[in-house]
């Protein structure tokens, strides 16, 4: 089991199991439907809501995030590490941006939040739809 579940205390069943170990690395932001499909393939009997409730779970923890990036289904990312995203407009491909940006806001514009974060979208056009 890799090091970074050992302490999530969720019941670590096979079937949930074989969802961390596809989401282990991965970098596509798959949405539960992708994780469904992938991970049927080990395991048949395994149902939607299996996926669906252990994807909660792992957000719940904070494990992964769940992204709003894509109008039509969540995605979700296991890098929970600081990150922005490049989005692409035709296919939804969403691409990781580990670059630290110089970011403030002036106390005007604030109003009284306290800050926790930031998350920037780019939107472009991906290589493989410019062809
Ligand atoms: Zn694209
Ligand atoms: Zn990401």
């Amino acid at each position: 089991m890799p090091e970074k579940y050992r302490n999530l205390h969720i019941k670590l069943t096979p079937q949930r199991l074989a969802i961390l170990s596809y989401l282990n690395g991965n970098r596509t932001h798959p949405s539960a439907e992708d994780i469904y499909k992938a991970v049927q393939k080990q395991y048949p009997t395994m149902s939607f809501a299996t996926v669906y409730n252990t994807l909660e779970a792992l957000k719940e923890k904070g494990n992964i995030r769940e992204l709003k990036l894509d109008s039509a289904k969540k995605r979700y990312d296991p890098d929970n590490t600081p990150h922005h995203h490049l989005i692409c407009v035709k296919c939804n491909e969403i691409v990781d941006i580990h670059w630290a940006f110089e970011l403030s806001l002036p106390d005007k514009t604030v109003q009284g939040f306290e800050l926790i974060g930031n998350h920037i979208e780019f939107y472009g056009i991906c290589r493989k739809c410019k062809k």
